[in-house]
């Protein structure tokens, strides 16, 4: 396997999808939960201290 353009062409997979609480793109299409903000593992919102990017509740684009 080579690294660079020629294998970007390999890439199509689907691994996360638009989140439908949070809005990233952060939603598993497999595990059917969110990495960003825990939708589909837990009814709270996965929030640290620690976290850059702050997580928006419904937002619409
Ligand atoms: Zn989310």
């Amino acid at each position: 396997m080579t690294k660079g353009t020629p294998s970007m062409g390999l890439k199509h997979h689907v691994l996360h999808i638009r989140c439908r609480r949070c809005g990233r793109t952060s939603y598993r299409v497999d595990k059917h939960y969110c990495s960003a903000c825990g939708y589909g593992k837990t009814s709270k919102l996965k929030k640290y201290s620690w976290q850059t990017h702050t997580l928006q509740r419904n937002r619409r684009f």
